[in-house]
């Protein structure tokens, strides 16, 4: 079997990936981004009407297929309100907490296509003005945006353009560090992202024949619930997500293996599908753990709850203070990129 991409190749285009906002909702120029990758390329390609990416590898089974998928949406804001002052109050994309955007850059992407920079703030932030600062709550009323344009009123703010139902993108301030770290917002799930197109592009540049006709969804509405619930075809079997293996106090995960969920807040993953990818985890000496994910959906579970009768499941790269400050290490992305690669040329198993 011919090696998978270099690690430092799949880093390099996490580095692209994150640095295109793509709040769910807002997904267009992430997505063109995943076509242009494998443009000339002449893969089976088509975007569905949420704005998804959808490319499908034939197999030597064809009655049998298999989904991959990955997201490229990620937390962001909108604008709620204008302010009096000129600041913009913000409404959350997806399921964060403000205190991990506190003091975070960001962009305001107007409708007209115009981009302004900014700051993510509590409006008591000065201690020589605030005697709460600490303390005040960091919430919907407090937290806001200071825009780095001349504007002290609600009507110099509109006539920079920017209106309310504007997105507004955080800074991912990505960084690699010599230790092998990466260290970035969205990492959730761009890191999952780049190995899935990487996997696509070299099943197809090594012309490897994959056992049955595979899907492969880079999905564009996780964070909000929706990605991958539709676009599964009738003949699908496994449906696999690959998705961050979430870490913390009492979780198995970590920043250097590839993470297996066992059940997330939806319930169990399939227990057969299961037992497979550690099982290929073994056979092909891939550094895994098993874990339960407390607070976690994934697209898999979205199609599951939506109504597909299909085997489901989760692998991802751990990621470390995800929907925060994220990082993760090269070497979750190496045994994450392996057991993808002996997956999709694994036999389906059904039980
Ligand atoms: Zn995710």
């Amino acid at each position: 079997m011919s090696e998978f991409p270099q690690v430092k190749d799949t880093i390099q285009l996490i580095k692209e990936l994150v640095s295109i906002p793509s709040p769910s909702g807002n997904t267009r120029r992430v997505i063109d981004f995943c076509e242009q990758y494998f443009s000339g390329l002449n893969l089976e390609m088509k975007r569905n009407r949420k704005g998804g990416l959808l490319i499908t590898i034939p197999g030597e089974n064809a009655d049998k297929h298999r989904m991959l998928t990955a997201h490229v949406d990620t937390l962001g804001a909108m604008v709620k309100e204008i302010k009096s002052n000129g600041r913009l109050k913000l409404t959350m994309i997806g399921g964060f907490r403000w205190n991990s955007v506190e003091g975070e850059y960001c962009k305001i992407e107007t409708d007209s296509g115009r981009t302004y920079t900014g700051t993510i703030l509590m409006k008591q932030t000065s201690v020589h003005v605030y005697k709460d600062a600490g303390e005040a709550k960091r919430n919907e009323q407090n937290i806001e945006v200071r825009i780095d344009e001349i504007t002290n009123s609600e009507e110099e703010t509109r006539k920079l353009g920017i209106n309310v139902g504007d997105f507004v993108s955080f800074d991912p301030r990505v960084e690699i560090t010599t230790s092998g770290f990466i260290k970035s917002r969205h990492l959730d799930d761009k890191a999952s992202t780049a190995i899935l197109l990487q996997l696509i592009k070299h099943i197809h540049s090594k012309k490897i024949k994959l056992p049955y006709t595979t899907h492969f969804l880079i999905s564009n509405n996780e964070e909000i619930g929706y990605g991958g619930n539709a676009n599964v075809s009738p003949e699908t079997v496994e449906y696999l997500a690959v998705d961050m293996g979430a870490l913390g106090e009492g979780q198995a995960s970590d920043e250097y293996t590839v993470s297996i969920c066992a059940k997330d807040s939806s319930g169990p993953y399939h227990y057969g599908l299961r037992k497979h990818l550690v099982q290929l985890a073994k056979d092909n000496n891939i550094d895994y753990k098993v874990d339960i994910y407390p607070y976690y959906g994934s697209d898999a579970s979205a199609a599951i709850k939506a109504g597909h009768d299909i085997v489901h499941g989760l692998v991802g790269p751990g990621i470390e203070s995800s929907h925060a400050f994220e990082r993760t290490h090269e070497s979750s992305l190496i045994n994450t990129q392996k057991l993808l690669l002996a997956y999709v040329l694994s036999p389906i198993t059904e039980i």
